[in-house]
């Protein structure tokens, strides 16, 4: 399946003309977990990559390998794994030319886009990727993944941040895992316009500082037939900053359940900043294509346009980590800050 924003490296043996120094820094994933009695887990991987690297002989690369502790299975990230992955690019920023994270690929997408976030305003290479087979198996998909996302970083200097992962290339605010198994893990999800991908840059101004991916917590909830105002009521709370309501189609909902479109528009009433993203794959959230979806927009419901769920929940961290009120996170989650939202133009 190859969607439009889903590139395929080519790759050649033309490197940058200059050697690039690169912090590789594993978080942890299947990419080098050890087998044990209870299945795979996290394990240091720092020499093994520098064996692979040594065979593997890229021309001009020099790197250096950090291992942030502990390595997780990535399953286990919350909001502060992001930000440890960020303070750890931080603090190299300006020693290094690019930065490959290793990390694993249940919610690598999660951290891709919270990465993007955080660097939005500066241009250094940083590519992720990670395996769907341990290092340690013989089929492994870690060492073309690890060698194709430094070439990818060499050769093609993505000024943002970008996943690489099977050959295949997303940009990092528009990832989601889309296999289990298969070598190509993450495809290009959403994306409803080609209408230039600029990002709005009074709004980055505004979202940006140093990022700092809070404990807080924003929930994620899907639509589904028979959701009842309870189950909606329950996941919101009342202290909670907003949530995603991962709705169907182009925005829609079952808003004729019994107190269902009450509590949301509670929510909103609250303070809650409450994002409509879609179920589906392709196309975006459009507010008022249905009068079912212009009811949401009279509760209070933003249109979260083509943003992923993975988009539009680390962006709800990333501005409600800062500290803004929800007025203003109301208003800069609903413009492009990273790539991760197109509207049309019309
Ligand atoms: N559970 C693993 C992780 O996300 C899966 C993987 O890396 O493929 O860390």
């Amino acid at each position: 399946m190859q969607s439009p924003n889903t590139m395929e490296t080519h790759t050649t043996d033309r490197f940058g003309d200059r050697e690039m120094d690169i912090a590789i820094i594993s978080t942890g994933g299947t990419f080098g977990m050890q087998a044990s009695a209870r299945g795979l887990r996290p394990a240091q991987v720092a020499d093994r990559i520098e064996a692979l690297l040594h065979s593997s002989a890229i021309p001009r690369l020099t790197y250096t390998v950090t291992e942030l502790a502990p390595q997780i299975d990535s399953a286990n990230a919350t909001p502060m794994a992001w930000q440890q992955i960020v303070d750890a690019i931080d603090a190299r920023y300006d020693q290094f030319d690019g930065f490959v994270i290793i990390h694993g690929t249940d919610t690598m997408a999660y951290a891709a886009a919270a990465v993007t976030y955080a660097f939005s305003r500066r241009d250094k290479p940083i590519v992720f990727t990670g395996a769907q087979r341990p290092l340690s198996a013989a089929n492994s998909d870690g060492p073309d993944n690890l060698v194709g996302a430094l070439k990818h970083l060499m050769q093609n200097r993505p000024r943002a941040v970008d996943i690489y992962f099977g050959g295949v290339v997303v940009s990092g605010t528009r990832a989601i895992k889309f296999s289990t198994v298969a070598d190509r893990a993450f495809i290009a999800a959403l994306r409803s316009h080609d209408a230039e991908d600029l990002p709005d840059r009074a709004a980055v101004e505004q979202a940006a500082s140093s990022a700092f991916y809070a404990d807080i917590e924003v929930p994620v909830i899907r639509m589904y037939p028979g959701i009842t105002a309870r189950t909606v009521s329950a996941m919101l709370g009342d202290d909670l900053p907003g949530a995603v309501l991962q709705c169907y189609g182009f925005g829609n909902m079952p808003a004729g359940t019994p107190g269902l479109l009450d509590a949301i528009a509670r929510a909103s009433e609250r303070g809650q900043v409450l994002v409509a993203v879609t179920q589906c794959f392709e196309g975006a959230v459009t507010l008022g294509a249905s009068e079912v979806s212009t009811s949401l927009a009279d509760a209070g419901v933003i249109d979260g346009g083509d943003m992923t769920t993975e988009a539009a929940l680390t962006k709800l961290h990333y501005l409600f980590g800062r500290g803004l009120p929800s007025s203003t996170v109301r208003e800069l989650v609903a413009v492009n800050l990273a790539g991760e939202l197109t509207r049309s133009r019309q």
